[in-house]
C-alpha cells in the first residue's frame, strides 16, 4: 500500500520544513529515512507508516530557477547569525557545508526541495 501521490509530496515537503510527520490516515508518527545522491541537489525522502503498512517515496525535482542575488545574500547572512537557513521560496530548512579548506568563512547551500543553491564568499560580494 502507498500513500497517494499529494499525500506523499505533502509529508516530504513537511520533512523538508523539518516538521514530525504522521500518517494522514491513523496519525501514528512515520518512520522518515532522507537520502541523497551524487549529482542530485534535492533530496529524496521516504515515508512509511508501521500500522498501516503503507509507504511512499517522495522525490522532488530540482527547479531550473536560482535565488536571486538578494535572497542568496539574506540566506547566507541569516545562516551565519542563526546558524539555519531556510529556502524563501518553499521554507525548507537549507543543507549547508562549510569547508574550511575553501577558506573560513566558505558556505555552499542547496535546497533539498527545489535544488536551488548558493556559495559564499561569491554571493555576498
Ligand atoms: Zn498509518
Ligand atoms: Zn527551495
Amino acid at each position: 500500500m502507498h500513500f497517494t501521490e499529494s499525500e506523499t509530496a505533502d509529508l516530504g515537503r513537511a520533512v523538508l520544513r523539518g516538521e514530525v510527520v504522521g500518517c494522514p490516515t491513523c496519525n501514528a508518527r512515520l518512520l522518515v529515512e532522507r537520502s541523497s545522491h551524487m549529482g542530485v541537489r534535492t533530496e529524496r525522502v521516504f515515508l512509511y507508516c508501521k500500522p498501516c503498512r503503507k509507504d511512499g517515496l517522495f522525490s522532488p525535482e530540482a527547479v531550473a530557477d536560482s535565488w536571486t542575488p538578494q535572497q542568496a545574500k539574506a540566506i547566507i547572512d541569516g545562516f551565519r547569525r542563526d546558524r539555519i537557513a531556510r529556502c524563501p521560496e518553499d521554507q525548507s530548512i537549507l543543507n549547508v557545508i562549510e569547508d574550511p579548506t575553501l577558506g573560513s568563512s566558505y558556505l555552499d547551500v542547496t535546497c533539498p526541495l527545489c535544488g536551488r543553491t548558493a556559495t559564499s564568499p561569491s554571493a555576498d560580494r
